[in-house]
């Protein structure tokens, strides 16, 4: 889940912007120079609207951090947010997809209609931060951030209510339940069959995570596929059990997973390109009951990660294929599951570029261009639908504590990006409903 490279702290001038390393791993791009647009921005007053709420986007985290809630449940969050944006007088639907919240705020009805994306899930993790907020439920933390995300679209939410009069288009705010749980398709999906993208279609479409692999203040993105598709697999070994010390008597099934393990791995080595991102990752590892048993199966489990979709289709009929040989070559079976999580993340470029040049005029940040991660993420159903732009806000802050990654049980957000975040939501949403997309 790591970045191939970490940007500097470098430049830290009013929206400073950093067409940084890479656009992608095959091409390195010249340093995008630093355009007036910057200087012509510099004057932000969403920023200044973002900092006077300040207090409430934090105040708002917290009480959702405090209250963690698992895909799918997301009733107690679900109501706080309708709740609010009622009180901003915006239009509000409710058990969209599940626990999904919609809030729609129409402007003048001939611009386009720009969505702002949150995911509202936890994870069940038993937090360990230590923070005078934490997780009153034991065995649940929102240990990727998504509390903030509904803080930050929340705070947006109102600097746009404010500005409805000016506004030039319609602003659709998606609450989502479920991100989390790839296994069972995610919320997203159920968000699109229940209608979100329609009345009124939505003409563009932004998401934004809080992510520790980069410091605060930065604003990551990329055109193109910004993440990876995931896939996982399951593979049950099939061999014949005996007595420890009689191995020639068995197909001794541990010895077959020890193989397949290895020889998986020479999938990423050798045969995929070399500099194509691709990961094959054998998590679990589970058979036997004692010492000097050997056992009749042992079940291998594991995740798949590409950046391009038709790798994902080489590499899952790779580990079918070796999967069936080196059982074969050893006398032993094996029943293979192949599962699709999500797809690849795909910011539309045309969209990325102008996002890009919006975020990088909001003063105190930074705005870097990234290599693709391999995380998954079911934004990409909507990137599907709608062009759109996923990007990153880092939260990477050393003096505050805030090091460890998401999904660690230490996760900690440093606060004071979020006004920086909400106020790029409201900014896109404002800059996208003025632009011509019918
Ligand atoms: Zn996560
Ligand atoms: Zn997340």
């Amino acid at each position: 889940m790591a970045p191939t490279s970490k940007p500097s702290q470098a430049s830290r001038a009013p929206g400073s912007c950093r067409r940084a390393a890479r656009l992608s791993n095959r091409h390195f791009a010249p340093q995008r120079p630093k355009s007036n647009i910057a200087a012509l921005h510099s004057t932000n007053s969403f920023l200044d609207e973002a900092k006077a709420i300040e207090g409430q986007i934090v105040i708002t985290r917290r009480r959702i951090h405090a209250r963690p809630e698992l895909a799918f449940k997301e009733h107690r969050t679900a109501a706080l947010v309708a709740e609010e944006l009622r009180r901003l007088g915006i239009r509000v639907e409710t058990g969209v997809g599940g626990t999904g919240v919609v809030g729609i705020l129409e402007g003048d009805p001939q611009g386009s209609v720009v969505a702002l994306r949150a995911d509202m899930d936890a994870l069940p993790l038993r937090e360990q931060t230590g923070s005078e907020f934490a997780s009153k439920k034991v065995g649940v933390m929102h240990a990727c951030g998504h509390d903030s995300h509904v803080a930050m679209l929340l705070g947006a939410a109102r600097i746009l209510a404010n500005h409805r009069t000016n506004l030039k288009g319609t602003v659709k705010f998606l609450f989502q339940p479920a991100e989390e749980a790839a296994e069972e398709g995610g919320g997203a999906r159920l968000m699109i069959e229940a209608g979100v993208l329609e009345k009124p279609k939505v003409d563009y479409i932004f998401g934004l995570h809080i992510f520790s692999n980069f410091p605060s203040r930065t604003f990551a993105l990329r055109p193109g596929p910004i993440m990876a598709a995931s896939g996982t697999f399951r593979i049950r070994i099939i061999g014949r059990g005996g007595h420890g010390s009689a191995p020639h008597q068995t197909i001794d099934p541990v010895f077959v997973a020890a193989q397949l393990i290895t020889a998986l791995q020479g999938i990423r080595s050798r045969m995929v390109d070399p500099i194509e991102p691709a990961v094959v990752s054998v998590c679990s590892v589970h058979s036997g009951t004692r010492n000097n048993i050997i056992p009749d199966d042992a079940v291998l489990e594991g995740t798949m990660r590409t950046v391009n979709e038709a790798t994902k289709r080489r590499v899952a009929s790779l580990i079918r294929g070796i999967s069936n040989s080196v059982c074969r070559t050893f006398g032993a079976r094996c029943e293979v599951e192949l599962r699709d999580a999500y797809p690849v993340t795909v910011n539309n470029p045309a969209v990325e570029k102008e996002a890009f040049r919006i975020l990088s005029t909001i003063p105190g940040t930074e705005t870097i261009e990234v290599p693709p991660l391999l995380v998954a993420e079911d934004f990409s159903f909507f990137l599907r639908k709608v062009p759109g732009t996923y990007y990153f806000l880092g939260t990477r802050n050393e003096s505050k504590g805030c090091v460890s990654p998401n999904h660690s049980s230490r996760f900690k957000v440093d606060e004071d990006v979020m006004k920086y975040g909400a106020d790029s939501l409201a900014l896109l949403a404002f800059e996208f409903s003025g632009r011509n997309a019918r």
